[in-house]
């Protein structure tokens, strides 16, 4: 029996539909940036993985690193107990992160870091004697796929069945540059008749929202606003943090810093699942306390695995290193020339690149998860390319060690689907 058909028997995968999607693709092996399936075919994995792999598949200097670790300690309860691989972490990123963050609280994935985010900007009021019960979101966010991540998301074609039992969010529509000063109002309205804990965004690109992206002098505009009101900034950067924006971080690119920062994704270079919840010494300072209920009553298992925070340490050394910054403006650079060449093309309706991401919109009506978009997925599989259309939007989010020929194919086929649909 093939992996294909032994996967039926007992497997139930992630945001899928097993009556109209019988069949997963099994993948036996994984190098750079190509995957290699159990027939032998060969992809190129054009979105890293869900954003994950940017140095690579199996990148040597990163399992090397964590072999090494894998010897000397595996696992530590992380309450109570420390370790140098968590320390060295914080203190290599606190470098790296906007000024004003100083603290670091480790989970194990985004959803979790971001509900840990949300529990900090409540417990922050609480602690404070003031109870503020309402968050704010942007319309189309993505945020994950726990309570607290899918109330403050916006997307909520698959929520039916827990929207009762959410969190209470007020929305409002991400900036374009020509709604600021709506939005404004709409806060000013929101602020006078609630009480407000916190906001969640994703910065300057929405990865679920098929890769929208939004004006960051509007961004900077709301974040100022939550500033003067004491709303509590929790700036959700599992997709967008370590590079994809051009800079280390999205938040880099605005002025006004958020409180809280949710990272996963990217953090580990795709070799094991960790996430960390980081925030402002403000903040920490309103759980430190002599009453022990004022602290932050959230942990897991998992917590800062010592593993887990080998890999980031040497993701965080790769991103930083020459090889990899000049990677991401060669491929900044490349991007902006498919662009130029692809825009005008009558199948495409619009384009936009935000750092290493790049999206186009088809000229077409498409359902996110349609048989058309079945049709091109399977199309750029056909051809080697691992792209997952989102809806009528194509993207790239492709590994920083893409090779100038991989990146091509990759262009390529994109021009190639145009002629299909
Ligand atoms: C992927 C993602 C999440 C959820 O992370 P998981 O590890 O899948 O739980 C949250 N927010 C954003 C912006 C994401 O891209």
């Amino acid at each position: 029996m093939t992996l294909k058909e032994r996967d039926k028997k007992h497997l139930w995968h992630p945001l899928t539909q097993h009556k109209l999607h019988a069949e997963s693709i099994a993948i036996t092996k994984a190098k750079g940036c190509l995957l290699y399936d159990e027939d032998s075919n060969e992809y190129i994995d054009a979105i890293a993985s869900w954003y994950t792999c940017m140095y690579g598949h199996c990148n040597e200097y990163i399992t090397s690193r964590v072999s090494n670790q894998m010897q000397q300690l595996d696992q530590i309860v992380f309450s109570g107990f420390t370790h140098e691989p968590a320390i060295k972490l914080s203190e290599e990123l606190i470098k790296i992160l906007p000024d004003n963050q100083e603290k670091i609280f480790f989970s194990d994935n985004g959803s979790t870091s971001v509900e840990i985010g949300i529990k900090m900007a409540l417990q922050y009021h609480f602690n404070k004697g003031e109870k503020r019960n309402i968050l704010i979101a942007f319309e189309d966010g993505f945020h994950g796929d726990t309570f607290g991540a899918m109330s403050v998301s916006g997307l909520s074609v698959y929520n039916g069945p827990f929207e009762d039992f959410f969190l209470e969010v007020k929305r409002i529509p991400t900036p374009n540059g020509e709604n600021n000063e709506a939005i404004l109002n709409t806060l000013n309205d929101i602020a006078k008749t609630h009480k407000v804990a916190g906001f969640v965004y994703e910065p300057l690109v929405q990865g679920a929202a098929a890769m929208k992206m939004h004006d960051p002098e509007g961004l900077n505009a709301i974040l100022k606003f939550c500033k003067n009101h004491n709303i509590i900034t929790v700036a959700d950067e599992v997709m967008t943090g370590f590079g994809k924006t051009g800079k280390h971080f999205a938040s880099d690119h605005i002025d006004t810093k958020p409180d809280i920062i949710c990272l996963s994704k990217a953090l580990t270079g795709g070799l094991v699942p960790m996430a960390l919840t980081t925030c402002s010494q403000d903040i920490y300072e309103a759980f430190y306390s002599d009453e022990i209920s004022k602290g932050l009553f959230h942990g897991h298992t998992y917590s800062a695995n010592p593993l887990a925070c080998t890999a980031a340490l040497a993701s965080i050394e790769l991103l930083q290193s020459d090889a990899i910054q000049q990677n991401i403006k060669t491929i900044i650079a490349s991007h902006k020339r498919f662009n130029e060449h692809i825009k005008t093309h009558p199948k495409v309706k619009s384009t936009r690149q935000t750092g290493i991401i790049f999206a186009l919109d088809l000229n077409v009506e498409m359902k996110r998860y349609g048989s058309l978009r079945d049709k091109l997925f399977k199309f750029f599989l056909d051809h080697g390319v691992f792209l997952r259309p989102l809806g009528h939007t194509i993207y790239i989010q492709a590994p920083y060690v893409i090779t100038k020929e991989q990146l091509e194919q990759v262009y390529n086929t994109i021009e190639d689907v145009l002629e299909i649909v």
